[in-house]
């Protein structure tokens, strides 16, 4: 673990839910699930738990599936 204090001027991380790769959220998309349906958040405008997917083809054409299983681990109630 690098020492948080001494990494100020970091850029945020985030993970994308298709290949768990950590990397810099400028270079992620955000989007968030209403009704169990996938909804990109472009402008992160939306107030709900958002995740994060690579800005790629091969991500984003695997993300439907990953969606499915964060729906089944999570038993989501489309709240
Ligand atoms: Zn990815």
């Amino acid at each position: 673990m690098p020492n948080r204090l001494s990494n100020a001027g970091h850029i945020p991380q985030r993970m994308c839910v298709v290949c768990r790769t950590k990397i810099d959220k400028k270079k992620l998309i955000r989007f968030v699930l209403l009704n169990s349906e996938i909804v990109f958040d472009l402008n992160c405008k939306i107030e709900k738990r958002g995740y994060y997917v690579c800005n790629s083809n091969d991500c984003l054409q695997k993300l439907e599936n990953s969606v499915k299983k964060i729906l089944r681990s999570r038993n989501f109630n489309g709240r």
